[in-house]
């Protein structure tokens, strides 16, 4: 089994090499901020409360977070090569969480993907998207808070992720599939 985390700043490109991995190593994807779009375009209750941190810039709070990563990863069920996480964990109590419960049930994160983009490209990138995307979050004061959280914030999820040596850099410059090439050498050396 091959369960990853992948992370890294807004706009590093999480989504597009998600999409890579999981056609590569067949792995179920869950991204919690897809996720929240969801219960945003249903217009629930969940949604319509994710939607004043999401709207903001802000990290939706840790519980909430938790109980939806919980269960979707038990829909999963057992008969799976691996899940990728995507957005999740953002925080350190996240990443606390997250080792509690894989260890509970005999799994564990093989590695953090960690991509590094850097902080002109992403703001760059965020930009274009916010043309197309109808995202609340893609535009210029979002975009700066939500640097600023992920600095604050996320950052120390790699540093957690470090001290277990379950860590890996991946520069996030260059082609789509340049970027790939570089992540799928590290995944190679987790079979
Ligand atoms: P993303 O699509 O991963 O960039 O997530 C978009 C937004 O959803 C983030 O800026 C947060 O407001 C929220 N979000 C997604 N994942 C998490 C998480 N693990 N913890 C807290 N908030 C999250």
């Amino acid at each position: 089994m091959l369960n990853i985390i992948i992370c890294g700043a807004p706009g590093c490109g999480k989504g597009t090499q998600s999409d890579l991995i999981v056609e590569k190593y067949k792995l179920k994807h869950l991204s919690t901020g897809d996720l929240l779009r969801k219960e945003i375009a249903n217009k629930s209750e969940l949604g319509q409360v994710a939607e004043s941190f999401i709207s903001k810039g802000n990290l939706v709070p840790d519980e909430m977070i938790i109980n939806i990563l919980a269960k979707n990863i038990e829909a999963f069920g057992n008969d799976i090569n691996g899940i990728i996480l995507d957005g999740f964990p953002r925080t350190l109590a996240q990443a606390e969480v997250l080792e509690t419960m894989m260890s509970k049930n005999s799994k564990e994160i093989n590695v953090l993907v960690d991509l590094s983009v850097k902080k002109e490209e992403l703001i760059d990138r965020l930009l274009k998207r916010g043309q197309t995307s109808g995202r609340s979050d893609d535009n210029m004061e979002t975009i700066t808070k939500r640097l600023e959280v992920y600095e604050k914030q996320t950052a120390p999820v790699s540093k957690f992720y470090q001290n277990l040596d379950k860590y890996a850099a991946i520069n996030g410059m260059g082609s789509i599939d340049e970027i790939f090439g570089r992540i799928s050498t590290v995944l190679d050396s987790k079979l």
